[in-house]
């Protein structure tokens, strides 16, 4: 994706107060994030671990989405898997719930999916980061697929949360 300064990434966010996107976190090395290879930009607040944040170009304009996990430690060493890139982790998936934009939002309505918890899924699709033995399923699709498939699942989820 195209690198983004922290003005893009604030204002891209569609599930939040305003002044919530100004204050929220922004990773501070945005320069040296490795851009040409995400499809998204995703990261955790280090000062609120149940918070994360997720940034994707979305019909050609940033679009971002603030994300709440429930890091409940039970099912956290199970194996479970990532439904946007379909990587599988021993307690490397959360479950993060994004609230609706606008008034379906207000009214408390959610979206919730199984993430990589570190949303690093661009960096495991291509093999850049490695979740462990058995991550990957054996499967016949290309990179260009899978990374297709990624983009799919998360625009899908874009589409949910803002529709
Ligand atoms: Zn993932």
């Amino acid at each position: 994706m195209r690198p983004l300064t922290e003005q893009e990434i604030r204002t891209a966010f569609v599930n939040c107060t305003k002044g919530e996107a100004k204050r929220l976190h922004v990773p501070r090395d945005l320069a040296e994030r490795p851009w040409d290879d995400l499809d998204f930009l995703g990261w955790r607040d280090p000062q609120a671990p149940g918070r994360a944040y997720l940034v994707a170009a979305w019909d050609g304009r940033p679009v971002g989405v603030q994300l709440r996990s429930s890091d409940a430690g039970s099912w956290q060493t199970r194996r479970s898997m990532c439904s946007m890139c379909v990587t599988t982790h021993t307690g490397g998936v959360s479950l993060l719930v994004a609230p609706r934009s606008g008034k379906a939002g207000q009214q408390g309505n959610s979206v919730g999916a199984y993430m990589c918890s570190d949303l690093a899924c661009s960096l495991y699709v291509r093999g850049k980061k490695d979740a462990g033995i058995g991550a990957r399923l054996h499967e016949s699709l290309t990179l260009e697929e899978k990374i297709r498939r990624t983009v799919a699942n998360l625009s899908a989820f874009i589409a949910k949360v803002t529709e």
